[in-house]
C-alpha cells in the first residue's frame, strides 16, 4: 500500500492498477452489469468508498455473492448502509453488499432473531466460517434503497480484512464492464503557491479550459505554481459521471504528480476535502483535484517529485503542461496548456508580505504538531495529522447575555479538518441538570459529553460556529394509522426530536417487545411479522421515544389484532 515520494521521475509509471492480475469475480446481480458510480469518485468529505451497480430502477433484484467464502456479518443501521450483508473470501477480501431491501429468509431470521434480543431495529450480526459459506454467485440478499441511498441500486464495497483498506472492486468486475470512451477535461485551475507565486499577475487562483493540442490558453505566471484538472470518466450504455482511475501531470515532459485511484484506508477519506478544491466544489459543484499535495496531505494515493507538484516558473520562457486522465479499461485522454513565465519580483514581494500578514492575523496552527485554541469559556484542541498546511484562525465570540454560553465562530471561512478536532464549552453558569446540555452548531446537534464542568464535542469543520444548548423537551410521535381502538395490521408513526435528536425507539405490545423498522424517517410494525397471534382482541400498545439528553415520551395506544 505504502507509496513513497519519489525523487526519480524514471520510478514513476511502475504502479500497476491494484488487482489487475487478479481473479474474476462473479457479477454481483443476473441481470446486465451496468455502474452508475465508481471507486474514489470525490464526494464532500469522503471519496466513494465502492461501485455502485444498477438495479434497473427498482428494489428486489437478486444479489449473488461475487466470489467463494462465508458470509461472515449482517448489520442494520450502520454506516449508512442500511442493510448490509458481509461476505468473507479466502484471499484475504470482504465483499460488502448494501442498501440491500433484505436477506435471504435464513439470513433474514438469524437478524431479526437478534433484533428481539436486544430490543433494536439497528444490530451488528456476526457468523463463524462454518454457519453459512456460499459459493460465487449464490443468492444472499435482495437489492433494494436503505440507508443514506438516493435511489434503488447495489452499493458494493471491497474490504481488505487484514487492514480494512478499501479497495477497488472493479479490476474484478472488468471483464463485465463495457467501457470505450475516453475520460472528458472540463477545464484546468492554476493556483499560485501562497505568498511565493503569481498567476496572471496576482495571488489568485485561475480556470480555464484546456484542448490537446495546448491551443486554448496561455497563462501568465512568475514563482512557484500547482495545477487542479476538473475530469470525470464515462462508461458505454450509461450517462452517469464517474471518477478518473489515474491522473498524471507532466511539465515539459517531466512527471511532476500523479495520483492512482486504487485504494485507500478509511481514515483517509477526509483528504478527498484537501485534494480535491473543496471551497471550489461549494460553490460549484465542480471538483477541481490538485496535482500538488500540501505538507501535512498524508494520502497515500498521491505521488509527487522532490517539489511536491509545485512548478516552479523562475524563467522567462513557455512552460508545457500535458495531463493524462486515465480509466482502468486502458482509455485516456490528453489535454494540453501553456504557462508563460513573464518576471514579476515586485509582484513576488508583494505577495510574499500579504501572506505573511494573513499568518499573523490570528491564531497560528501548525499543521506537524498538536494545536491548542484557548478562548473564555472555550478550548479547541486539534490533533496532529488534521491539517494540510499551517493556517491562521480567527476566532470570533459573540457574547450571548442570556444563552447558556458564548457562541464561538472558530473561523470565518469554510475550514474542513482531516481529523476531529475537540471543542470543549463551558456555560456560563452551572446548569442544574447537565445532562441535559449540549454543543450546538447552526447545522443542529453536535455532541454533549460533560466532564468537569465542560461540554465536549468531536468536530470536523472549524468554518461553523458553536454554543451550548438544552433540550428538555421530549420526542414527539405523529400517528400515520390509526390507533384508537381500530382494528389494525400495520402501526406506522413518525418520531422526531427537533433539539438534540432521537436516540431510541422501542415499543411494546401488551408487554411483548415488537420490532418497528425505519425508513426515511417513518417506522413501521407489520403485525403479522411479529411474535403476536392474530386473536382479534384488544391490545395495549406502548412505545418509549428517548432523545440524546435522556428526554423521554411513552405513547400508549390501544388497538385490535
Ligand atoms: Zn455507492
Amino acid at each position: 500500500m505504502k507509496r513513497h515520494w519519489l525523487g526519480v521521475c524514471v520510478a514513476f509509471g511502475l504502479a500497476l492498477p491494484s488487482g489487475a492480475q487478479e481473479a474474476r469475480f462473479h457479477s454481483p446481480v443476473d441481470i446486465p452489469f451496468l455502474m452508475s458510480g465508481n471507486f474514489g469518485e470525490p464526494r464532500p468529505n469522503h471519496f466513494h468508498c465502492g461501485i455502485d451497480v444498477k438495479t434497473q430502477g427498482v428494489t428486489g433484484k437478486r444479489i449473488l455473492s461475487v466470489c467463494d467464502g462465508y458470509v461472515s456479518r449482517l448489520t442494520v443501521g450502520y454506516d449508512g448502509f442500511g442493510n448490509a450483508a458481509y461476505v468473507t473470501h479466502p484471499n484475504g477480501l470482504v465483499s460488502v453488499y448494501c442498501h440491500l431491501d433484505r436477506f435471504i429468509p435464513a439470513l433474514q431470521e438469524r437478524v431479526r432473531r437478534r433484533q428481539y434480543e436486544e430490543e433494536s431495529e439497528r444490530v451488528d450480526v456476526r457468523f463463524s466460517p462454518e454457519e453459512f459459506p456460499v459459493k460465487a454467485g449464490d443468492l444472499i440478499a435482495y437489492s433494494g434503497n436503505t440507508g443514506a441511498s438516493q435511489a434503488p441500486h447495489l452499493h458494493l464495497e471491497l474490504h481488505r480484512a487484514s487492514d480494512g483498506a478499501l479497495v477497488d472492486p472493479l479490476p474484478y468486475f472488468r471483464h463485465l464492464a463495457e467501457d470505450t470512451m475516453n475520460p472528458v477535461v472540463h477545464g484546468v485551475k492554476l493556483y499560485p503557491c501562497p505568498g511565493e507565486g503569481l498567476v496572471d499577475g496576482a495571488g489568485r487562483a485561475t480556470t480555464f479550459t484546456v484542448t490537446a493540442d495546448a491551443s486554448a490558453r496561455v497563462v501568465k505566471a512568475w514563482g512557484k505554481v500547482g495545477a487542479g484538472v476538473w475530469t470525470d470518466d464515462r462508461m458505454d450504455h450509461t450517462y452517469n459521471k464517474f471518477g478518473i482511475w489515474r491522473i498524471t501531470l507532466n511539465v515539459d515532459g517531466r512527471q511532476v504528480f500523479q495520483s492512482v485511484m486504487d485504494e485507500f484506508l478509511p481514515g483517509e477519506n477526509p483528504w478527498v476535502n484537501f485534494w480535491g478544491d473543496y471551497a471550489h466544489f461549494r460553490k460549484t459543484r465542480h471538483w477541481y483535484l490538485k496535482s500538488f499535495v500540501e505538507p501535512g496531505n498524508t494520502l497515500q494515493i498521491l505521488s509527487a517529485d522532490e517539489n511536491r507538484g509545485w512548478v516552479d516558473i523562475n524563467e522567462e520562457r513557455d512552460y508545457r503542461f500535458e495531463y493524462t486522465l486515465e480509466d482502468l479499461k486502458g482509455n485516456k485522454r490528453v489535454s494540453r496548456f501553456t504557462v508563460r513565465g513573464v518576471r514579476d519580483d515586485a509582484g513576488l514581494a508583494r505577495e510574499a508580505e500579504r501572506e505573511r500578514q494573513r499568518m499573523a492575523s490570528g491564531s497560528r496552527l501548525l499543521y506537524d504538531r498538536p494545536n491548542v485554541v484557548q478562548g473564555p469559556g472555550m478550548e479547541l484542541r486539534i490533533p496532529v495529522g488534521a491539517l494540510d498546511g499551517n493556517k491562521a484562525v480567527n476566532v470570533k465570540i459573540e457574547v450571548q447575555e442570556d444563552g447558556l454560553s458564548n457562541r464561538y465562530t472558530l473561523h470565518d471561512d469554510f475550514f474542513p479538518l482531516a481529523k476531529r478536532a475537540t471543542l470543549m464549552l463551558a456555560p456560563r453558569v452551572p446548569l442544574e441538570r447537565p445532562e441535559k446540555g449540549y454543543i450546538e452548531s447552526s447545522r443542529g446537534y453536535v455532541g454533549g459529553e460533560y466532564r468537569d464542568g465542560w461540554y465536549m464535542a468531536q468536530i470536523r469543520d472549524l468554518g461553523e460556529s458553536y454554543a451550548l444548548a438544552v433540550d428538555t423537551v421530549a420526542p414527539r410521535c405523529k400517528w400515520m394509522t390509526a390507533v384508537n381502538g381500530q382494528k389494525l395490521s400495520v402501526l406506522r408513526c413518525s418520531p422526531s426530536d427537533k433539539e438534540s435528536g432521537l436516540e431510541s425507539f422501542k415499543a411494546y405490545v401488551d408487554g411483548q417487545f415488537v420490532l418497528f423498522t425505519s425508513y426515511r424517517g417513518v417506522w413501521t410494525c407489520r403485525l403479522k411479522d411479529t411474535p403476536l397471534e392474530k386473536e382479534g382482541k384488544r391490545r395495549q400498545l406502548v412505545v418509549k421515544l428517548t432523545d440524546r439528553c435522556g428526554n423521554e415520551k411513552t405513547e400508549t395506544k390501544e388497538f385490535i389484532y
